[in-house]
């Protein structure tokens, strides 16, 4: 039985970690639901799953569920950071699913990692701008860390059990492998007239063609910020080094990224686009539990495709691979630019292409300074918003 805590829960990863934990009712156990504000879906998460306790980082927000939960059930409401600290490092707790978005994850999914449990990390902007202190952390504490993403569990799924088990140390070239081939969509805009791009509304850009996920992550999908960051992230788990890692459009999703080897061979893990089979992979692996996903049904796929990705179309992908040539303090500002860019364009307040403007203005005039501790990092990653959203009246 792995007590679990699930950071993020009212959101999409949360929603499909809680299908596939109710799924196999004798294996996991929510020991902790954490989310920041939403009072209602986080009751009904209580009501379905009685976890021991329930942490909203909102104070307000833990006042109105603590009114609003019937006693009996016993569950203990907490707010504040020294309080999500202890959650997720306490001695109950096995398993920590990392599904807060964006930076605000960084801290409790290291604070997991050092207290050595096992991590399911679907929060990619904290490696993004951890990188190399977070594998170090992972190293020094001896915490699993399992890739949720389903791009790198997919890469995860097709390397040898010696690359598997060194996370971030592996050297790939000594297991025989040439590339990696991270795989996306390309997205709702994937062929969309260019000059039409300007024009694209959050709901359109929400609209992915294969997934259905969050708000940030979706319009990251709409830019391919997503696969940028998701190669920053490849750079840290698999240890890539320059040319080992490749992006591949495939507008399909049925092939979630494949690893290239030295003899010509190419093993690709396909699945139907849903979170829940990589989660449940993380959470068995090296075992195999039910998922509740379909089959995949080959005759109904039809054809798969592939093309290579457009960076004219898809600027801040050539800005996330510019960032991860330049190192970590460059995919820093770049993250906590694209979040501020994200949200303003969620709210209306600039247009889909000024999201590309705002990170690369800030890529290139935030002042990159050594990041040896988090506090550096999170230093920086706040100097970098204030840049952005300087930049956004330029656009607005
Ligand atoms: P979402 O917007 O659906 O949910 C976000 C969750 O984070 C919510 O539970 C929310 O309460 C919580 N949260 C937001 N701000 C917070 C804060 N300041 N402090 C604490 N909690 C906060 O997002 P999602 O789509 O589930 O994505 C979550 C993470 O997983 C992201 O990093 C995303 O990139 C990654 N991911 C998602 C998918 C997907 O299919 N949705 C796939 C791969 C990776
Ligand atoms: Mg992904």
């Amino acid at each position: 039985m792995q007590n679990m805590v699930i950071l993020g829960a009212t959101g999409s990863i949360g929603a499909s970690t809680l299908s596939v934990i109710s799924a196999n009712p004798t294996a996991y156990r929510v020991y902790a639901l954490v989310a920041n504000a939403s009072v209602d879906k986080m009751l009904a998460l209580c009501l379905a799953h009685r976890p021991q306790v329930a942490h909203m980082v909102d104070h307000k927000a833990a006042l109105a569920l603590k009114a609003q939960l019937p006693a009996a059930l016993n569950i203990q409401v907490t707010s504040g950071e020294d309080e999500l600290i202890a959650l997720v490092t306490a001695p109950a707790v096995d398993t920590v699913m990392a599904a807060i978005v964006g930076a605000a994850g960084l801290v409790p999914t290291l604070a997991a990692v050092k207290a050595g449990k096992r991590v399911l990390l679907a929060n990619k902007e904290a490696l993004v701008m951890s990188g190399e202190l977070f594998i170090e952390a992972t190293k020094a504490s001896g915490a699993t860390l399992l890739p949720v993403d389903s791009e790198h569990n997919a890469i995860f799924q097709c390397l040898p059990e010696e690359v598997q088990s060194n996370l971030g140390r592996c050297d790939l070239a000594a297991s025989g492998i040439s590339h990696i081939l991270l795989t996306g969509s390309g997205g709702p805009f994937l062929t969309t007239e260019l000059s039409n791009l300007a024009a694209m509304t959050p709901a359109q850009a929400c609209k992915h063609p294969n997934w259905s996920m969050g708000p940030k992550i979706s319009v990251d999908s709409a830019t391919m910020m997503n696969k940028g960051l998701e190669f920053i992230e490849a750079r840290w788990l698999f240890n890539t080094q320059k040319d080992q890692l490749k992006v591949v459009i495939h507008p399909q999703s049925v092939i979630h990224s494949m690893v290239q080897y030295r003899d010509g061979s190419v093993i690709a893990q396909m699945g139907n686009p849903d979170m829940r089979t990589p989660i449940a992979h993380c959470l068995s692996y090296p075992q195999r539990i039910r998922s509740g996903v379909e089959p995949l049904d080959f005759f109904k796929v039809g054809q798969l495709s592939f093309c290579e990705p457009d960076f004219n179309r898809f600027p801040c992908l050539a800005l996330a691979i510019e960032a991860c040539s330049q190192g970590q303090e460059a995919t820093t500002v770049l993250n906590a630019a694209n979040e501020i860019a994200v949200e303003a364009f969620l709210q209306g307040q600039i247009g889909f292409t000024h999201i590309a403007k705002v990170n690369e203005a800030c890529l290139s005039s935030v002042p990159k300074r050594a990041m040896p501790s988090i506090d550096d990092i999170i230093a920086l990653d706040a100097q970098a918003r204030i840049y952005a959203r300087e930049q956004l009246a330029k656009f607005a």
